[in-house]
């Protein structure tokens, strides 16, 4: 017997097959799928069976197979397929699809490290009627007959209690033995009284629908878009319950476990060890653990971020992705695959239903569910008693006229009424990603690139200021184009600036910080937001982290500080993170019964975006910006393939991006467009540069094969890489 064996090429992630003869004493365990060890070019690497051959006809003798790597972790069929799947769809290597797909513990690795988790017990090896004789005879040592006792009461005992003097006594007189039983780190029961809702109506509709889809096995993709506080997680709780009624499985994504361990904490009070979980703070060992318990079919539910979707369950009857716009379920690196995508391609296989819910869902989905690609539903109320907040923009140019520069009087009225009322207060500092862009400080301008709607990017070394889509670029000025000011710079606030303005203001406040300084150590998020919801702190304040799907009853004033300056961010999805951020963040207000209010701080107080949070009107928002998407021909109306050439050599980069957009120009669809190459967003990073082209294309059959063969020829390049990004969510 032999098998074809797909290697882990050490230095390159390059697909290669190779031949192996299968040892006798493994023929009958080596499957299709499973991760075996075998001997290349004097070292022993890591491979997957890709196939098994009965012959193989070969002039030399073939080198054999050492060893299996773990019988249990074995790739099924479907996710085989899957594997190939991604492989065609983002254009990776089908040895960085599997390696993806398998828990980190799986991967390279130099050592071995056996991640199952042991404990040692005490069993007896004789009849309790045996152990009671010898008790009564020789009970002479004191230690030895409490041991005997204990094991006599409980049949077990963890052997680390007991002085390993005693043990070694005991065992030598053959009265108990010693054994290793594999245990999971993580282990947790179902609560008994859980306080579980009545579903609403609007609930009770939407569980309705997809219910009888799942029961009805039919392949279907459900946008449930519902208001901040609609009850989204109750109506996913009610319909995983029915789910394992069937004897089917669930997965759940949500977009990141340390921000929203208050929703799985829910999962685990229903479904108690039917739920595994999978997140990137979990140890390795703990992912070998929750891994096993979905191949050997010990749980039902997996809960987890965007990986959680290669997980191995069977009979899937429905998947859930909770928060669906958020940027999370896309990869950034090889494999840049999308979780959402991954979701329905796996619901083709088992007959499943698939959920996408969000209050804010991209423009990409909700388009889909208005043209009937997907069945659109909608909850429009909240479920508890809260009512959505009051918001009210205000504007700074005003303000700094009265030198308040962080804080506007109103915020600070509010903040004042609500600090006597003993009510909870979150200010959200809306700070701008790495590009550096400029702004006037006085009357709010940024410059925009004609062609494109997207903010310049600024260039200090010559002083230019660039479009990274199309190249446009010009001279900066010496005094604002608009309000001819000289006061062009590149604002920026830090969260601890903000902190030290908020406790003078209001000394006797106690505040929380949380940005990236204050959550870099492990368990530090979970803390925060613990602290802030037992009511320790008046004040949560920090960035975007703060304004995803939290639930603070006592929370009934959310103040956004800049809130234009994700607007300025030079992609062309800054308008919808945008809105969907500032909507999420006035969701936090008033969940409760409190009254809740925002105040969003702003220079552009006439902003259509801002005053489309400000009514609570997402179809406004909508129907505005996909006329601009069409007029500027970005998603949904047109693909994009983004395309980064890196090299850190600055002309050899130039010198390769121009004949990537030459070869592409010439080899796709003529009715596609081609820009650039431009500098990537992130011009200079690890002393490379980065220069990017753009494809927009609606229908393109040529396409594929022309970005296969420009990766073709780039993967076996050394001093120039090509990264190919197909619906990249950042250009
Ligand atoms: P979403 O995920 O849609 O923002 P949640 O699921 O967090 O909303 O629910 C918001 C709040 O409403 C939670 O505190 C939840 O316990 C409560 N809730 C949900 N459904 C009901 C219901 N049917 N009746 C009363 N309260 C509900
Ligand atoms: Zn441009």
């Amino acid at each position: 017997m032999y098998a074809e064996i797909l290697i882990e090429y050490p230095t390159k992630k390059i697909d290669k097959f190779f031949t192996y003869k299968i040892p006798l004493d493994l023929q009958n365990k080596i499957k299709r799928g499973m991760k075996v060890k075998v001997p290349f070019n004097n070292k022993i690497i890591n491979g997957f069976v890709m196939q098994i051959i009965s012959t193989y006809n070969s002039s030399y003798e073939l080198k054999e197979i050492k060893e299996i790597v773990d019988e249990e972790l074995v790739l099924n069929d479907e996710l085989m397929n899957l594997g190939k799947f991604l492989q065609e769809s983002t254009l990776c290597p089908l040895i960085s699809a599997y390696q993806t797909m398998l828990p980190s513990s799986l991967k390279i690795k130099d050592q071995d490290t056996n991640y199952k988790f042991y404990k040692t017990y005490i069993l007896p090896s004789k009849n309790v009627e045996d152990l009671q004789e010898y008790l009564k005879n020789y009970h002479k040592n004191n230690l030895q007959s409490k041991l005997l006792n204990d094991l006599i009461g409980n049949g077990k005992l963890l052997k680390k209690n007991y002085s390993n003097a005693v043990v070694k006594a005991l065992k030598e007189k053959k009265l108990i033995k010693i054994i290793d039983e594999q245990e999971y780190r993580i282990n947790k029961s179902k609560k008994n009284n859980i306080n579980k809702h009545k579903l609403n109506e609007e609930q009770q509709l939407a569980f309705e629908k997809i219910y009888t889809n799942i029961k009805n096995s039919n392949i279907k993709t459900y946008l449930l878009e519902g208001v901040t506080g609609s009850g989204k997680t109750e109506v996913y709780l009610n319909l995983i319950a029915k789910t394992l009624e069937m004897g089917k499985t669930a997965i759940v994504l949500v977009p990141e476990i340390t921000l929203t361990m208050q929703i799985v904490e829910r999962f685990y009070e229903w479904f108690g060890s039917n739920v595994a979980i999978f997140h990137s703070a979990l140890s390795n060992g703990e992912k070998y653990d929750e891994y096993l318990k979905i191949v050997r079919n010990e749980v039902s539910v997996v809960v987890g971020t965007r990986s959680a979707i290669f997980t191995p369950l069977k009979n899937i009857g429905l998947i859930i992705i909770d928060e669906e716009h958020s940027d999370t379920y896309k990869q950034d690196n090889m494999p840049r695959y999308n979780a959402i995508e991954i979701a329905k391609k796996r619901i083709e296989y088992h007959n499943a239903t698939l959920v996408l819910g969000s209050a804010t869902p991209t423009l990409e989905d909700r388009s889909r569910a208005l043209k009937g690609v997907y069945e659109h539903i909608k909850l429009t109320k909240r479920a508890g008693m809260g009512l959505l907040p009051q918001v009210t923009i205000v504007d700074m140019l005003k303000e700094i006229k009265k030198k308040n520069f962080i804080y506007s009087e109103e915020l600070i009225k509010k903040i004042k009424e609500r600090l006597d009322n003993h009510e909870q207060i979150i200010i959200l500092l809306n700070r701008r990603g790495y590009s550096t862009t400029i702004n006037c400080s006085n009357c709010g301008y940024t410059y925009k690139c004609p062609h494109c709607d997207i903010t310049l990017t600024y260039h200090k070394s010559t002083n230019n200021l660039r479009c990274h889509y199309c190249g446009y670029f010009q001279k900066k000025d010496e005094e604002c184009p608009n309000c001819h000011e000289k006061a062009l710079n590149y604002l920026g606030l830090g969260t601890e600036k903000a902190e030290l303005e908020l406790q003078k203001l209001f000394p006797e406040a106690k505040i929380l910080r949380m940005d990236q300084d204050t959550t870099s150590k492990k368990g530090s998020h979970e803390k925060i937001i613990e602290s802030f919801k037992n009511r320790e702190y008046d004040i949560l304040l920090g960035t975007q982290m703060i304004s995803k799907g939290l639930d603070f009853p006592y929370v009934s004033l959310v103040g956004v500080i800049n809130a234009d300056s994700s607007l300025n961010i030079p992609d062309f999805r800054s308008n919808e993170r945008t809105f969907a951020l500032l909507y999420q963040a006035s969701g936090r207000a008033g969940r409760s019964g409190l009254k809740g209010e925002v105040i969003i701080q702003t220079f552009n107080p006439d902003n259509f975006i801002l005053n489309c949070v400000k009514n609570n009107d997402f179809d406004s928002f909508y129907n505005y910006e996909m006329n601009l998407r069409r007029m500027l021909k970005y998603p949904p109306y047109y693909y994009l393939v983004s395309l980064k050439v890196i090299a850190s050599d600055y002309n050899l980069a130039m010198e390769h991006a121009t004949k990537v957009g030459n070869y592409l120009r010439k080899n796709i669809d003529n009715s596609s467009i081609v820009l650039g190459p431009t500098t990537a967003s992130l011009f200079k990073f690890n002393n490379n540069y980065r220069f990017q082209i753009v494809i927009k294309y609606r229908f393109d059959d040529l396409l594929t094969t022309a970005l296969k063969n420009l990766d073709d020829i780039y993967i076996n390049e050394t001093k120039v890489n090509l990264e190919i990004d197909i619906s990249p969510l950042h250009i």
